[in-house]
């Protein structure tokens, strides 16, 4: 028998999937699957990318501290509260590794983030499911949910794949309920898509037990390079920079991720644009007999009348060179997410969903 064998858990772990890139045989593929900014990053960033290509001989920073002085600067975060990772999907899988283990538990919301199940089994932590009030978070849920065995509650807020969030009052309340023990982790992949929200900046401020997450891969346009940040009370993060690798980004990942943070005027203007497009297909949707709850994100919960019509519509749009993502893994089999593309996408998009629908 082979005794060679993983820890706990991993083997539980389903593979990620990321969004579908191509459709065979078709060229001019429209890729609204993975979130990602039609517009690309802002120049300054592609210049500072550029520029590195001159120290690639040196190792990188290993305190990353450029850029966390510039994220400081633009968010009003002290930089000793903030670390910096491989995507946000590190932070993730940083404090699964440092705060949970074997007979701990971690709690996700229905639809939440594959992440979260994922890096809790890495851990050999055990996840927890937690339902949602239709496709909405459910704090008394989450707290009713809550035992002496939890260490971390994941929340994305904007929800990821729903596209909806919750106010400051309940995420008060969920920090103020959650046992001694346990830390609430607020996902804000997409909080710059919604203006004025701090993504609980404030809440982290009076607590210790509170933590955001934050990605460049969304409004910034550089999924590519895979670079993200969490900010948080001093004593996690002291914790959780023990586990990080000293070189765990690139020079060139982090020029590139300091000037595009700096970069606010480009960032508002993404903001605003993804609004005005998000609000028009949300609308030309509706208008066909698709809804959607309302969106706070850079993408669309577009409802169909069952799995089957949901299905059915994917496969009409591959057809046509549209790639949507499927969210049945997410316990919603009855939708596709949608990502807010430019001007010129949505209009396709839209049109390719009406010719679905009978209607062109
Ligand atoms: C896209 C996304 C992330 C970002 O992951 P990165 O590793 O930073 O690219 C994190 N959380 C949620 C909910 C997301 O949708």
């Amino acid at each position: 028998m082979n005794q060679i064998t993983p820890q706990p858990g991993i083997m539980d772990i389903a593979l990620y999937e990321g969004g579908a890139s191509h459709v065979a045989g078709k060229s001019n593929v429209l890729k609204l699957s993975s979130n990602e900014n039609p517009l690309g990053p802002s120049d300054a960033a592609r210049e500072a990318f550029s520029r590195a290509v001159h120290d690639l001989h040196r190792y990188p920073s290993t305190d990353h501290g450029a850029l966390r002085a510039a994220i400081g600067a633009v968010w009003k975060l002290n930089p000793e509260q903030i670390i910096c990772g491989v995507g946000s999907d590190e932070i993730i899988h940083f404090l699964c590794q440092a705060y949970a283990g074997p007979r701990d538990e971690v709690i996700h919301t229905e639809h939440g983030f594959a992440m979260y199940r994922i890096s809790a089994l890495a851990a050999g932590a055990t996840p927890v499911e937690v339902p949602e009030r239709e496709r909405v978070t459910d704090v008394d849920a989450i707290l009713e949910a809550c035992s002496g065995r939890t260490r971390l509650v994941f929340l994305a807020n904007p929800n990821n794949p729903t596209g909806t969030m919750i106010g400051a009052g309940e995420l008060r309340r969920l920090a103020e309920g959650l046992p001694r023990k346990a830390i609430l982790v607020l996902d804000g992949a997409y909080a710059e898509y919604v203006e004025g929200y701090d993504a609980g900046a404030a809440l982290i401020a009076e607590r210790d037990n509170v933590v955001m997450t934050r990605t460049f891969s969304k409004i910034y346009g550089l999924g590519g390079l895979r670079v993200g940040w969490g900010h948080g009370p001093k004593a996690i993060i002291d914790v959780l920079n023990r586990v990080r690798g000293p070189f765990n980004l690139s020079s060139a990942a982090l020029a590139a991720a300091q000037a595009a943070v700096q970069d606010t005027a480009y960032m508002a203007k993404c903001r605003d644009e993804n609004a005005r497009q998000r609000e028009w297909l949300a609308g030309a949707l509706a208008e066909m007999g698709v809804p959607s709850d309302h969106s706070t994100a850079n993408f669309i919960l577009a409802r169909f009348a069952d799995a089957a019509e949901a299905e059915a519509c994917d496969a009409h749009l591959r057809n046509e060179g549209i790639l949507v993502r499927r969210v049945a893994g997410y316990n919603l089999p009855n939708c596709l997410r949608i990502t807010v593309g430019d001007e010129s996408a949505c209009r396709r998009v839209a049109h390719a969903v009406g010719q679905f629908k009978g209607l062109r």
